[in-house]
C-alpha cells in the first residue's frame, strides 16, 4: 500500500478546495506549536508545514523551550484560540514530562483541534460523528478504503491502545461494521489473536524486534504498519516487511506508508475545522 503516492493524490483533490475557499475569501490556517528540542518531532513538524505550503494553507510554527512553564503553554493555546486568522492548532506530542499532556489538549478550542485529541472530539467519534478524527487513524482507514481492502464483517485486530492510534482506530473500523480487537502490552497470546485478523494494524513502536511475523499474520491479510522504530539510524516499524509480504495480501512499507498519510489528513482536518468556522461566522452575521 503506497501512502505516499495516495497522500500525492488527496493533496491535489486538497488543493484545488484551497484555492475554492480563497476565491470565497477564505484562507485556510494551522498553527503549530513544538515544546523542546526532540529531533524526530522537529522533523514531523516541518513536513507538516511543507504540506501545508503544497497545499496553500497559511501555517505559522511556535516553538518553546523544553522546560516551558505549564502556565506559559496554556497561555500561547488560549491566543491562537482566541486569534481568528488560525483555524487549526496542532500541538506535537510527545511533550516534555513536566506537562501534563491531558490538560494541554484540553485546553484546544475543540473545533480548532485539527488532531481529533480533545475529549469533545473522542466523545463525537464514539458516537460516530467523523469530522475531527485524529490523523493517523484516518490516514489507516483512507488506504483501506483506496486499496478496496473490505471492512464490514472483516475481522480487524489493532495493536496498540493508544488515544492518539488505537482507540480511534477501533471506533472507525467498528463504524465501518468490522469485529475489532484491540491488544495492548498486557495481552497475552498476541498470536492467537493476529492469526485471525483480515487485518492487522500495529503501532507499539517501542522495543528492537518485531512484533509481528509471517507466522502471526493470515494469508492475504491487509497488515498496516504504524509504528517507527529507530535502530541503528534506520527507521524500522514493528512488522518484518521482508517475511509478512510474502504472505499478506495487502502492506504498508515503513517509509512512504502510513506516515505521508498522517500528514494529508492533518491538512484535510485543517480545511474541514475551516469550513466549519468559517460557516459559524457566517451564520452568527446572518442572525
Ligand atoms: P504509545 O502511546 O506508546 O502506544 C504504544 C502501544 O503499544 C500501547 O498501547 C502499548 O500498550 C502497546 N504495546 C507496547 N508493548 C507492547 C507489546 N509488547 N505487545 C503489544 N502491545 C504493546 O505510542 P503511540 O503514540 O500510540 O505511537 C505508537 C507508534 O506509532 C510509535 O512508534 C509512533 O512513532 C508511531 N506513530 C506513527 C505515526 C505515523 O504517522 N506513522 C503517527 C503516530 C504514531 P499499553 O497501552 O499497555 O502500554
Amino acid at each position: 500500500m503506497d501512502g505516499k503516492a495516495l497522500a500525492a493524490s488527496i493533496e491535489e483533490q486538497l488543493k484545488i478546495e484551497v484555492r475554492r475557499m480563497q476565491e470565497s475569501g477564505l484562507r485556510p490556517s494551522l498553527a503549530t506549536i513544538l515544546v523542546g528540542e526532540d529531533p524526530a518531532s522537529r522533523v514531523y513538524v516541518k513536513s507538516k508545514h511543507r504540506a501545508a505550503e503544497r497545499v496553500g494553507i497559511a501555517s505559522k510554527g511556535f516553538e518553546l523551550p523544553e522546560r516551558v512553564p505549564e502556565g506559559e503553554l496554556l497561555a500561547l493555546i488560549d491566543a491562537l484560540n482566541s486569534d481568528p486568522s488560525v483555524n487549526g492548532i496542532l500541538l506535537q506530542m510527545p511533550l516534555p514530562g513536566h506537562l501534563r499532556e491531558h490538560r494541554m489538549i484540553e485546553r484546544i478550542k475543540p473545533e480548532k483541534d485539527v488532531d481529533g485529541l480533545t475529549t469533545a472530539n473522542a466523545g463525537k467519534l464514539v458516537h460516530g460523528v467523523t469530522d475531527l478524527v485524529p490523523c493517523t487513524p484516518r490516514g489507516v482507514m483512507e488506504l483501506l478504503h483506496h486499496y478496496g481492502v473490505p471492512i464490514r464483517s472483516a475481522r480487524a485486530v489493532v495493536i496498540n491502545r493508544s488515544t492518539l492510534v488505537g482507540k480511534p482506530l477501533h471506533h472507525l473500523l467498528l463504524g465501518e461494521d468490522a469485529t475489532v480487537t484491540v491488544c495492548h502490552s498486557k495481552s497475552t497470546d498476541l498470536p492467537s489473536m493476529t492469526r485471525d485478523a483480515d487485518i492487522l494494524v500495529t503501532a507499539v513502536g517501542r522495543r528492537p524486534g518485531f512484533i509481528v511475523t509471517a507466522d502471526m499474520v493470515k494469508e492475504g491479510a491487509a497488515v498496516i504498519d504504524v509504528a517507527m522504530n529507530r535502530s541503528d539510524g534506520k527507521l524500522v516499524g514493528d512488522v518484518d516487511f521482508e517475511g509478512v509480504s510474502k504472505k499478506a495480501g495487502y502492506i504498508t512499507p515503513v517509509l512512504g506508508g502510513v506516515g505521508p498519510m498522517t500528514v494529508v489528513m492533518l491538512m484535510q482536518n485543517t480545511l474541514i475545522a475551516a469550513g466549519t468556522q468559517n460557516r459559524a461566522v457566517q451564520q452568527e452575521m446572518r442572525q
